[in-house]
């Protein structure tokens, strides 16, 4: 098995050390994995239209295996090194492996690719599921003695030093995060999933979807086991909801093959016309959580410091960019990427486009969430604020998230004021978001919807 360090990838801007360092990781978990079983992972570095046809002429290979990778930079890359292979003689054969169906598995009754999610998740449960492959067995011959670099110590070697927590990676640590997840958690996971808790309400697989460390088929095997032990209508409906987040997955996924100007643009074009009126004070001061309101300062920090961040929080942190500091969503897109330990082109895109309305949702822009309120529906004792913006560890909990609502308290606290008022900003984003619908004006719908 060949690895290519790809300095394309490694120096891109939204890459970032927490990927950079989850991945080497996971490659020395790879390596070790694959000694024991008696093969080789073989490092290299280069251009993987020049490396892996090398690799291939060394072990005079007649064919090279690889599984589909759908970003646009991969689908060109995979190209490439198809193109160089085959000058050789070589075949290149890719397979099906990242999602249980691909961008056009999942079709309308007319053949067309699906841009709604509910439609799409209905027709994606239709198909079959196919099992998880049986674990690799030992080599047919001894692997021919091929040069291989040695994987780095660490990221400061790959330009990319760790200044945030390691997230457990290899595939060990992916099937115990998956394991104890259905072990119970999942039961539990349609209210888990909206709060903040110690135990945390979530799967935290997504680094290992990402990467590959957990394969998609294993995931869904395993859920059906656990549905099956499932015993009344609630831990069946959390399965359910489960399922339904995985599927969201590869819906984004099928949008950014089928759609790869999403990559670069809004979903509805009209969106690309916004005159984002945010400034780059406001935007340093949402990266670095100095925003004055508590749960987004919270949220940031937190993702600065490990690398990771909590589902709603994402929703709310991203509609507070777009939609009270209205600045563009695409900032805030890059800086997730290259922060997020699971940073995903295909979730993260569509994250911040459902965030910010311009998105395949038929719930648009003018969904705004108060983050007040979602602070106190999420947090409602403020320990997850507490913990990140230790300036307001004595701030009770009846205003832990609106805490200029006691003024001296919060002069005495040292944490910031509020730098836009909510109430303010909302009427401004609609005037916003209206110009470049034209005529269309909003209809009269509630201030906050929940989604996924
Ligand atoms: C603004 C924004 C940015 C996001 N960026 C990313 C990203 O870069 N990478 C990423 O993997 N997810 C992203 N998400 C989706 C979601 O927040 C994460 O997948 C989830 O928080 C991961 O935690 P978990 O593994 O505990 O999820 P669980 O709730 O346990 O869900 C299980 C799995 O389902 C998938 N999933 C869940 N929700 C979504 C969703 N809304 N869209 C796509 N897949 C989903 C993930 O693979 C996840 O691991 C983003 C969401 C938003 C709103």
């Amino acid at each position: 098995m060949v690895f290519c360090w790809d300095e394309a990838i490694l120096k891109a801007p939204d890459v970032g050390p927490a990927r950079v360092n989850f991945l080497l990781r996971s490659l020395e978990a790879l390596s070790r994995n694959l000694e024991s079983l008696g093969h080789r992972l073989v490092v290299r570095q280069g251009p993987p239209e020049s490396v892996i046809p090398a690799v291939a002429r060394e072990v005079d290979a007649s064919a090279v295996f690889t599984n589909r990778d759908y970003e646009p930079y991969a689908v060109a890359r995979d190209e490439r090194v198809r193109a160089a292979l085959n000058e050789q003689g070589i075949a290149f054969r890719s397979h099906k492996d990242s999602v249980i169906h691909e961008e056009r598995e999942v079709l309308t009754r007319t053949g067309t690719v699906f841009s709604v999610f509910t439609p799409y998740s209905r027709a994606w449960k239709l198909l079959p599921v196919p099992a998880p492959v049986p674990r690799l067995g030992p080599p047919k011959a001894p692997a021919p003695p091929v040069a291989s670099l040695p994987l780095p110590s660490g990221g400061e070697a790959l330009g990319h030093p760790l200044a945030q927590h390691l997230f457990p990676a290899g595939e060990r640590a992916g099937l115990e995060a998956l394991d104890t997840f259905l072990e119970a958690r999942v039961f539990g996971y349609d209210h888990g999933r909206n709060v903040l808790s110690e135990i945390p309400g979530t799967s935290q697989v997504s680094p290992h979807l990402r990467f590959g460390t957990l394969g998609i088929r294993t995931v869904l095997s395993r859920l059906h086991s656990a549905r099956s032990r499932a015993t009344t209508a609630a831990s069946l409906k959390s399965c359910d909801t489960w399922l339904s987040e995985l599927i969201w997955r590869e819906f984004y996924i099928q949008i950014l093959t089928n759609h790869p100007r999403v990559a670069s643009g809004a979903f509805r074009p009209e969106y690309n016309q916004i005159q984002w009126q945010g400034s780059d004070a406001q935007f340093d001061a949402w990266c670095s959580g100095q925003t004055g309101y508590p749960i987004v300062d919270a949220a940031m920090r937190c993702l600065n410091a490990t690398g990771w961040m909590h589902n709603r929080l994402r929703m709310i942190v991203a509609m507070f960019l777009t939609k009270d500091l209205m600045v563009s969503w695409q900032r805030g897109e890059r800086y997730f990427m290259r922060t997020l330990v699971d940073g995903d082109l295909a979730a993260n895109n569509g994250g911040w486009q459902w965030s910010a309305g311009c998105g395949t949702d038929a719930a648009p822009y003018f969904r705004i969430f108060n983050p007040v309120t979602q602070g106190e529906k999420c947090d409602p004792e403020g320990a997850f604020v507490r913990r990140w913006v230790p300036e307001l560890v004595g701030t009770p909990s009846d205003s832990i998230q609106e805490p200029w609502a006691r003024p001296l308290l919060l002069a005495r606290s040292g944490y910031v004021p509020p730098i836009v008022q909510h109430d303010v900003q909302r009427g401004r984003c609609l005037v916003m978001f209206k110009a470049v619908k034209g005529a269309a004006a909003a209809p009269s719908i509630p201030n906050e919807e929940t989604q996924e």
